[in-house]
């Protein structure tokens, strides 16, 4: 019998256990912090994702809980050169696995290869689905080649590197959380 799994509060063990796969397609105004991104725009597509449970070595004591988890937007971000809107196609397509609470999480995070998450509380799906989709998105979007003539400001070489190396508060989270390759 298979369970109906809630993407906002995914219980993942069921759902690796099962081996079930959700899949969802939601607009920009669902994922705030993208729509913030987009500086209100928002995207010419929706965010349309898919999630994968998988249980490794299932006659262990304890099997390993994997999610594989993919994701796809087109977000309209803002042109470092010209200003402009720019939409730029972000994926995702990255592989988790769960532990039993937060500290044995942080721990083997930090000492192996893979992205290492907690089991506790259940999993909100969308809000992973935003966090990855946000870590992918470039530091300084660009046009290949701009719509509109480059105004001076944003021609001089040095607004450039200005604009490239102004903090993004997503680049924080990446040095919090080690991406592994
Ligand atoms: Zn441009």
């Amino acid at each position: 019998m298979s369970k109906e799994f809630k993407a906002r509060r995914l219980d993942v063990k069921a759902f690796a256990q099962e081996g079930a796969a959700l899949e969802g397609r939601e607009s920009f105004q669902a994922h705030e912090r993208l729509m913030a991104e987009t500086e209100g725009r928002g995207g010419s597509s929706a965010v349309t994702w898919t999630a994968r449970g998988e249980l490794r070595n299932p006659r262990h004591v304890q099997p390993d809980i994997w999610l594989h988890l993919g994701a796809q937007a087109v977000v309209s971000l803002t042109c470092q050169r010209c200003l402009s809107p720019v939409d730029v196609p972000v994926a995702v397509d990255r592989s988790f696995r769960f532990v039993a609470d937060e500290q044995l999480a942080a721990a083997q995070d930090e000492a192996s290869e893979e992205d290492v998450l907690a089991l506790e509380g259940g999993l909100d799906l969308l809000e992973l689905v935003e966090d990855e989709l946000l870590m992918a998105l470039p530091l300084a979007p660009r046009h290949l080649i701009c719509p509109v003539p480059v105004n001076l400001a944003a021609a001089d070489p040095e607004f450039d590197t200005a604009e490239a190396e102004r903090e993004n508060p997503f680049a924080l989270l990446e040095q919090l959380k080690p991406r592994k390759p």
